[in-house]
Order: structure tokens, then sequence, then C-alpha cells
């Protein structure tokens, strides 16, 4: 067979050689030890956290060691394309904190693609077309270069064919795939080949792989280590019908001449990693280093058992349920350092205010087994970013947030501003802050009660209080209020309504003898905290009552003496 003539019939057009892409991709001038990463989604509009738990690690690895971290799109699947998905990938990411060095851009969208028209603003970077669907000729110069080798061949089997040998191969218990004798058409003579195009008959491009899978190799992967696996055997497809290569083909052509030095990756990926390891091979080319991450697991609520998180089940895993939410891009990513990184946790112990970009970033350090994905611990976390905050941060950020998903409350945010940083303020500073804060969403909810229009009574009144005492507590309590009273003048005055009226002053006298008493100055606080928060529980009740202010304050006990 004249391998030479195949690749001529097969692809006519295509006059570069792969020596003229190596000069015009040629190795990136960085310091030793920079490297460079990618993340190389699908744009199917869906972002999750599987794509910020690599970005992050994409990010950390290049930045960190003064290389580059760039965006590829891997659109070679048409099916799964969605328009505008690739602005909505940058703005989100960015959201979170990380923005790329170079690849494709936020103006990018299919109709502007560097192919396209207006190749200004889809993407920018020396080492593109960033989007793969543009790259076609460049996947068929390393095509033409395998078939000339004798190493990827056409293939005319048709999908029933192919459904045959698979039954076939599932009745057998053989391994299933296109490999040794089930490539049928593996060594069809050139004449065949020729007839067969001239029939018009369609055909996708194989690879012939030189594999013996009793026969292992050793591939080193930055978080396990090194790996030894069969070698592969498989036929794989690098060309379909479309005219465009598959996952396999185009993650090698691309990393080699994007210079990719570091691909992290789902481990989803580590089953095909003998097919790409052999691609690389047959292209005498050097592999990057693989870094595959862990999937993220959650325990689910119904079986109690540990399990992938899903698309379908989970709304917790795109990234869009935590911006909504009104989550600090902080926050999520300090959590997921937290999971990703098994000495995160001890740095931010040892370095509490620290920028995060100081942490040594280190793949050795990831998880190399299921991941637990816990809301509760990213709560816990966030609750810890946000006592680092000023109030000025956060009203900053509940507006921004407010303005973009709940504009009914934004106006509010805006008229109360002054409020609302007095409020944000309560206990922040200081050794012990306030840890009750999470996100946007619930901060309002948490806040509230400051509000006329949003205020309920969200607690039972103390049960130890009869409804005719209520009303004298409050009563009593109108007639002794004088905002100008400190805050120990202030209780004293609740602990004078307190003897009063029979309750204990001290709450263990009441706790020792309950029949002497008829509650405590708990109960009694408690009365007037509801009166004037609607909540049993609050910050300083003082303080509330300062930022509220006379009017507010004394309209509101007069309305709970009717309640
Ligand atoms: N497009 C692939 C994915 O979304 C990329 C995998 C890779 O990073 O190589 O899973």
């Amino acid at each position: 067979m004249d391998h030479k003539e195949l690749a001529e019939l097969l692809f006519p057009d295509i006059n570069k050689t792969i020596e003229d892409l190596e000069r015009e991709y040629p190795e990136r001038d960085l310091a030793e030890g920079a490297r460079v990463t990618r993340l190389a989604p699908s744009p199917t509009g869906f972002i999750h956290l599987g794509n910020l738990f690599g970005a992050m690690a994409d990010e950390r690895m290049a930045h960190q060691s003064n290389g580059i971290c760039y965006l590829r799109v891997e659109d070679t699947d048409e099916k799964r394309e969605v328009e505008g998905a690739v602005p909505i990938l940058l703005d989100t990411l960015s959201y979170f904190g990380i923005n790329f060095d170079e690849g494709a851009c936020k103006n990018g969208t299919q109709e502007s693609r560097p192919s396209g028209v207006d190749p200004e603003g889809s993407e920018r970077g020396a080492y593109g077309p960033y989007w793969q669907s543009a790259r076609g000729d460049i996947y068929k110069v390393c095509i033409k270069y395998l078939v000339e080798k004798g190493m990827a061949y056409p293939c005319f089997m048709t999908e029933e064919e192919i459904d045959a040998i698979r039954k076939e191969q599932e009745a057998g218990k053989i391994n299933p795939g296109i490999y040794g004798k089930y490539a049928k058409d593996r060594d069809l003579s050139l004449d065949e080949i020729k007839k067969r195009i001239a029939e018009g008959r369609s055909y996708v491009i194989r690879f012939k792989s030189p594999g013996d899978e009793s026969r292992y190799f050793t591939c080193y992967d930055e978080i396990r280590g090194n790996i030894s696996m069969p070698e592969n055997v498989q036929d794989v497809v690098i060309l379909k019908k479309n005219d465009l290569p598959t996952y396999h083909f185009a993650h090698v052509v691309d990393d080699h001449f994007m210079r990719t030095t570091h691909v992290v990756r789902g481990e989803e990926w580590m089953a095909s990693l003998p097919i790409h390891v052999q691609l690389f091979e047959a292209m005498e080319w050097e592999h990057p280093v693989y870094v595959h991450n862990t999937s993220l697991m959650k325990i689910d609520e119904t079986t109690g058992q540990k399990r992938k998180l899903s698309k379908r089940k989970d709304p917790e895993l795109g990234l869009s349920f935590y911006k909504e939410l009104g989550y600090f891009p902080e926050a999520v990513r300090e959590y997921l350092m937290t999971i990703l990184c098994s000495d995160f946790e001890e740095w931010r112990i040892a370095n509490p205010s620290a920028d995060y970009d100081e942490f040594k970033f280190s793949a050795e350090k990831m998880s190399d087994s299921g991941t637990l994905f816990d809301i509760n611990k990213l709560n816990d976390v966030s609750k810890d970013v946000l006592a680092r905050k000023t109030a000025k941060e956060i009203y900053d950020f509940m507006l921004g947030w407010a303005k973009e998903f709940q504009p009914e409350k934004a106006k509010l945010l805006e008229d109360n501003k002054d409020m609302l940083l007095k409020v944000f303020d309560i206990d922040r500073g200081g050794e012990k802050p306030r840890k009750d804060l999470i996100y946007a969403g619930q901060i309002f909810e948490f806040v509230k009660y400051f509000f006329d229009e949003y205020f309920v009574y969200e607690s039972e009144w103390p049960a130890e209080v009869s409804k005719e005492d209520r009303k004298e507590i409050l009563q009593r309590y109108l007639e002794s209020y004088d905002p100008s009273d400190d805050n120990a003048a202030w209780f004293e005055k609740i602990r004078a309504i307190t003897a009063d009226m029979g309750y204990a002053v001290k709450p263990k006298d009441y706790k020792k003898n309950p029949e002497s008493y008829k509650g405590h100055v708990g109960h009694v606080s408690g009365v007037v905290r509801i009166a004037v928060t609607g909540r049993a529980n609050s910050p300083d009740l003082w303080t509330i009552q300062q930022i509220l202010g006379r009017e507010r304050v004394e309209e509101r006990i007069r309305r709970a003496e009717e309640a």
C-alpha cells in the first residue's frame, strides 16, 4: 500500500506539514518551571462546580509559576453546543475570580469565530484558533501525517455493522470496540478505498493502534503518581463524519501545539489515557503532565450513600445556584480550595487574613478519590469569610446582588444605606466577630426585620409570660424607655420590671425555685425582643434599638401590646 498516495487521496487540499505547524506554534518563551494550563470546556451552557474546581487548579498552577492559563472551547460536538455559552462561561468564572491570560474571549460567539468574518474579539493569543471548530485544517495536517505513516485509515463501516459487532461482543463477553479482527477496514487495498470513495460511501478516519493488551505502560499523574495500565488496542475514530476530530485526537493536537505543560481534567478521562499516550507516541510528541482530579460527591439525602453530584438531581452543582443565592465568590472558592487541597484548611487557620493567592498550591496535595461536597461546610466557610469583610463590603455586595437577582429589594437597600451599614457593623471586627452572615439571600432574611414592610412575628411569645403580663411588661417598658440610656442603664430598667412583676432577675434562681417565680429576666427581655425584632434571637437588642430609633421602637412596642 502506498500510504502517501492514500494521504493525498484523502486530504488533497492539505499542503502544510507538521514542521510548518511546529514553526507556527513554537515552544513558548517562558521561564524554567512555568506551567501552561488550560480549561477546555464544551460550550453546553451549563457551568458547574467541577469546572470551577478544575479551573482553580489550572489558574493557581499557571499563575503561581508565572505561566499561562488559557481557555479553549471544545465545540466539536455540535449537538451539545449552546449559543452564547462562552460569554456566560467567562462571566461566571470571572465572578469566581478566574481570568484567563489567553484564548477564547467574551465577545466570541459562533458567528465571530476566528474562521469567520470577525477574528478580533473572539479570542486573543498566538496559539489559536482557540475554538476547536476553527482548527479543522490543523487536525487534518496531523491526520494526513498519520495516514502517510500507515497509522490511520478510512473506515467505511456503517452503524448497523458496528451495532452487529457490539452485539456479538456482548454475547461472547468480549471487550467491546473496533480493534483487531473487528477493525474490518484496517487493511483495505488502495484500489478498494478508491472504489468506495468513488461510490460516495461515507467514512471516518481511524487510528491504527499498534497496541498489545498484554503489554503495560506507565504514566505519571501529578495527583496519583505513576499509574500502570494495559496498552490501548482500539482503532479509535480520530476524524468524524462531520470532518471534525474526536476529543481524543483534538486533545493531543491542541495540547501539543498550544504547548500545554499540565492537563488538569476530570478523572473520567483516566480510562482513555492509554489512547492519548499512544496517540502522542504516534505523533512523536511528548505528552503533557496529567493531573486527573477527582469527582465531587455528596451524601444522598434519601439513601445516605455517597454518590457523584448530578446535573439532574443536584441544583447545587451549577455555579448559577451560588450566584443567584448571593454567595460571595471568595466563599465558594475558599470552600472548594478546602476540599480540593488537603493542606489548605490548615494554612487558612495559620493565616486567617492572608490573601488566598498566597497559599502554595500543589497538585500532590489534591484528593485522589471522591471529594465530598457538603453545603453546610460551605456555609461555615462562608461565615468565616464574611466575618473578615467590612460592613461596606457586605453592603456593596448585597446591593449588586439585589440589582441583578432581586430588583424589588435593590431600592430598599439603596434607601437604607446608612442604616444597613450600622446593621452590618454590629459585632463586626474585634476578637470574636459575629458569624451569622452566609450569603446575600440569607443576609437579607437575617436583617429584614429592620424594614417595616418585612417585619413579622416569627417567634412564639415566651410561654412563661401570660398575655396580661406581656401587655404590662410592654407598657412599663414603653414608659421607662429612654434612647439616651446606655446599654447598662437600659438593662437595669429591664431588671427592675422583672423584679417588680415577680420574675427572677437571675435565671439560675428561677431554675432552682421555679415555683417562687413566674419566669426569669430572659423571658421578660424576650418579650421586648420579639416586640422589637419579631424574633426570639437577635444580635444585641440595645444596639438594634439605637439603629431603629425612638419612633420605630415605640411604634413596635405599641403594636406588640395589641398582638
Ligand atoms: N471537553 C472536555 C470536557 O469538558 C475537556 C477535558 C479536558 O480538559 O481535556 O470534559
